[in-house]
């Protein structure tokens, strides 16, 4: 199985999709990791996020490419490279039954409400 890790970090090197789109989700997530929460900065020209304390900001797509996603703006969220890493090529629903991530929190806590 080829690495993830350096699938994602290929995939945030490269020119799949325009800067200006890649910085207005980032923008309108917050800079945030939509799955755990953590602030996430874009790479500079090394691939290391470029604001200090933050993790390093990648485009997850919620439908991988393997699997039929698109890079259309609905099908793409703003992710740490950790947590993209980590679901690879995973069904989001399957990704999240095993994964402690802040989408489960809110997903227990609003069934709970
Ligand atoms: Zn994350």
């Amino acid at each position: 199985m080829a690495s993830t890790t350096a699938r994602a970090a290929r995939n945030q090197g490269s020119n799949w999709i325009r800067r200006t789109k890649r910085q207005a989700i980032y923008a309108a997530d917050g800079f945030l990791c939509v799955y755990c929460g953590v602030s996430v900065s874009q790479g500079d020209r090394r691939g290391v996020a470029s604001v200090s304390g933050t993790q390093l900001a990648t485009l997850d797509h919620v439908v991988s490419i393997e699997r039929g996603g698109d890079n259309s703006t609905e099908n793409l969220l703003t992710s740490c490279l950790s947590c993209n890493a980590s679901k690879g090529d995973s069904r989001l629903g399957a990704w999240l039954a095993q994964s402690n991530t802040r989408l489960l929190i809110i997903a227990a806590a609003i069934a709970n409400a």
